[in-house]
């Protein structure tokens, strides 16, 4: 009996230590909408690069800025950040060379479902459209703003106007601005009249959904004034361009992404309630078809729109690079999120997906 004693406060004691070695204070989830896994683990992909299935318009320019010679360089050279920061520091899930696939558990293969699983980390296959209707599932963001710690302390910028319902903006109390909405926080008056006037100088090119330029400065301006503890920010340029049949804008937005997703954790890396508490979640709500013909498309018809990727970078996540013979799922991204500042969301819905395996040390 002594001895199951003394085991037990062993490991009491040991789990204690566990938990306070836990360094992570404030999460940044970033999604790109519909980016492939293929151009992310391969680099852009030749059979696109020309008009007739890119719809690339400056041929020369493009392949200068995006061709090279090999797959590491070509990755390397449309995701920097992901490829000599997240890869080389964090964990990289979706790779099928690697033996590790990731993929969407429902079978719509479109934005609504896919952004509900990552956050919600269940499969409701209710939603079977990318309508306005307030999602009824409880999702990550919300249960943290629940937490006395997070309480108004959670914040979601998207530049598609459906993620307000998504996520559930009224009941889930959590601050979200979206599209085309006016900009309310910004580090001076002076700045929100000049990101206003440029909303309002850009042309409505999708009436729904605005550019990533503006999605990212907001939401950047937002983070420096509130310093949130959970920060969302949804872009969305690559799957508009996807769907243009423009390979090239999809690639620069690629490429742009990138650096904005850089520049974010380049800032939280110098402020002190940030720097070295803060994990980053990167991921996509879907993938997208496998040819030439149908990589603008995903839907439940459209084969390896399930197959996605996820990379996370932070302090309770040890290098292991990209991830070998594991398998991953969007639902897990939920779990995970909690679980890296050690919250179960699973303790209030109990059937969401487990943390992504090996993510928190
Ligand atoms: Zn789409």
């Amino acid at each position: 009996m002594r001895k199951l004693l003394a085991a037990g406060l062993i490991l009491l004691s040991l789990t204690a230590s566990l938990a306070s070695q836990r360094r992570t204070e404030n999460v940044l989830l970033v999604t790109l909408d519909g980016l492939r896994w293929q151009d992310v683990f391969h680099g852009a992909d030749n059979r696109m690069m020309n008009a007739e299935h890119g719809g690339v318009k400056d041929l020369l320019a493009t392949r200068k800025r995006f061709t090279r010679s090999d797959k590491k360089a070509s990755r390397e050279v449309l995701m920097p950040f992901l490829w000599q920061v997240m890869a080389k520091q964090g964990q990289l899930f979706g790779d099928p060379d690697s033996n590790a696939k990731a993929h969407i558990c429902n079978s719509q293969k479109f934005s609504y479902p896919g952004y509900s699983e990552l956050i919600c980390g269940v499969v409701d296959e209710t939603i079977a459209s990318n309508n306005k209707f307030y999602n009824r599932n409880v999702n990550v963001l919300e249960f943290l703003n629940s937490l006395p710690a997070y309480k108004d302390r959670v914040a979601t910028f998207s530049g598609w106007d459906v993620h307000e319902y998504i996520v559930n903006k009224p009941r889930s109390g959590i601050f979200c601005e979206v599209a085309w909405q006016p900009i309310t926080v910004t580090t001076s008056e002076r700045r929100k009249r000049e990101l206003q006037r440029m909303l309002d100088h850009l042309p409505r090119y999708w009436e729904n959904f605005s550019w990533d330029a503006l999605t990212f400065a907001r939401a950047k301006e937002y983070l420096e004034v509130k310093k949130p503890r959970v920060l969302y920010v949804a872009f969305g340029e690559t799957d508009e361009w996807a769907h243009a049949r423009r390979y090239d804008l999809y690639l620069q937005m690629m490429q742009r992404n990138d650096a904005m997703v850089r520049e974010l954790w380049q800032w939280l890396q110098q402020d002190p309630q940030y720097k070295g508490k803060t994990s980053l979640v990167l991921t996509v709500d879907h993938g997208r078809g496998r040819t030439q013909r149908n990589w603008t498309d995903h839907s439940a018809k459209v084969d390896g729109a399930e197959e996605i990727w996820m990379a996370v970078l932070g302090p309770d996540t040890q290098a292991l690079g990209v991830r070998e013979d594991v398998t991953a799922t969007q639902a897990m991204i939920a779990s995970t999120v909690a679980a890296l500042l050690g919250e179960d969301f699973q303790k209030i819905v109990p059937n969401a997906a487990p943390p992504l395996p090996g993510v928190v040390r």
